[in-house]
């Protein structure tokens, strides 16, 4: 889900990561217009678009088990999350806390702060 409403001000120079060439992308609002330039590819002018308006990342962190063979289990969002919720959404999971044994992809929290986005276990974990 992305919304086109906003664009910013100004420029960026993005490098691109969808695949290993790793293209440098000049992205700059000219008068409400976004120009795009220095792609190789229609999927890398995509990802500068987003990159631009509205950025997301996959977040990746711990979490605290009530009764695992460890303390913690290491986990990630199941797909990006916008820059500007990330820090929202690591403090629920700070005050989460989840019961073993866990699977592997388990879904340990879903939507989390009501996003589309749920976070998963990263790895198996068994009781203690
Ligand atoms: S613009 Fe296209 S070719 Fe360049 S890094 Fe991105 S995906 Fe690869």
């Amino acid at each position: 889900m992305m919304s086109e409403s906003k664009i910013p001000e100004g420029n960026k120079e993005i490098r691109c990561i969808v695949c290993p060439t790793g293209c440098l992308v000049h992205v700059e609002n000219v008068n409400g217009e976004l120009v795009i330039e220095g792609h190789s590819c229609n999927r890398g002018e995509e990802y500068a678009r987003e990159e631009f308006i509205a950025p997301k990342r996959i977040l990746t962190t711990t979490i605290r088990v009530e009764n695992g063979f460890l303390p913690l289990i290491p986990v990630r969002s199941d797909t990006p999350i916008p820059k500007e919720k990330l820090q929202e959404t690591l403090k629920e999971i700070a005050v989460t806390e989840v019961k073993a044994p866990i699977k592997m992809g388990d879904i340990l929290i879903k939507n989390v702060i009501g996003l589309d986005a749920n976070i998963i276990a990263s790895r198996d974990l068994i009781e203690a």
